[in-house]
């Protein structure tokens, strides 16, 4: 635990969420895995002390399977953060999911490869469960929160990891959507295991900023361009911060999940 700082909400996004908090702070944070993508913002919001990390760094120089997802967790768990808001921006696989809509994932396929995915090689053996990765009672205030703006939101969702930085082929995009999967993403994994490893509550409000390569290939739907992909996230992460503004206004006084209890029962020795 670092002895001076210390927060109790991790926000992981983009540079732009700063502006949330009063009484922002910056601190450089080191780690046993390395830095995290940037130093850390500490402030507050509603009274409540957050601790904010840009996932890409500040200047948006790493790229998605760069990304030391271990240093970041492990830097906000040591300033004794025990709940997570991230956003993300996703592909939309699905023709109902439009650019612009808001999506609150529950389930995740992994299709990235040597990331460095977990705090545990032993000696400690340890089989945490991700057969519900994501925390419900965030998902819950999430959810109820976004519906108060009067903003379109599909309450559940699968995101397919890829490890990038290449998109997909439309072949591997016909696939996803054929799965029923949702939507696509390069950043969702390792990041949300992690939490859970640590015993961290974790919720993704992901942004749907354009269709996906095999509905656009497959004459679904039309083709988004790079602008309209700018402008819809860009328009849509004011609304995402508004929103992690309102769920921490109004954050739950008891946790009724069973997230930060992960360990009790994953343990071989
Ligand atoms: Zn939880």
């Amino acid at each position: 635990m670092q002895k001076d700082f210390q927060a109790e909400i991790g926000i992981i996004g983009g540079s732009g969420f700063y502006d949330l908090a009063t009484d922002l702070t910056e601190i450089k944070m080191k780690t046993p895995f390395g830095p995290p993508s940037d130093s850390l913002g500490l402030g507050k919001i509603a009274g409540r002390k957050v601790a904010f990390l840009p996932r890409h760094s500040k200047t948006h120089t790493i790229p998605p399977h760069r990304i030391n997802y271990r240093a970041n967790i492990w830097a906000l768990k040591s300033l004794g953060v025990s709940r997570i808001i991230t956003s993300h921006a996703v592909g939309s696989l699905q023709k109902k999911i439009r650019p612009g809509d808001l999506l609150v994932l529950d389930q995740f396929v992994d299709r990235t490869g040597g990331r460095d995915d977990t705090f545990y090689d032993g000696p400690a053996v340890t089989h945490i469960s991700t057969a519900f990765p994501y925390c419900p009672q965030l998902r819950s205030l999430a959810i109820n929160q976004i519906k108060k703006f009067g903003q379109k939101v599909h309450e559940k969702g699968t995101v397919v990891i890829i490890q990038g930085p290449r998109f997909s082929t439309a072949a591997e995009s016909v696939w996803f959507t054929g799965m029923g999967w949702e939507a696509v993403n390069m950043t969702e994994y390792p990041e949300v295991v992690l939490a859970r490893e640590k015993e961290m509550c974790y919720c993704a409000i992901a942004v749907s900023t354009d269709y996906d390569a095999g509905l656009v290939a497959g004459g679904q739907v039309r083709p988004v361009s790079a602008q309209e992909v700018i402008r819809v996230f860009k328009k849509k992460i004011n609304l995402v911060k508004k929103i992690i503004a309102a769920m921490i206004e109004n954050w739950p006084r008891k946790v009724t999940c069973r997230c930060q209890m992960a360990l009790k029962e994953a343990r071989f020795n």
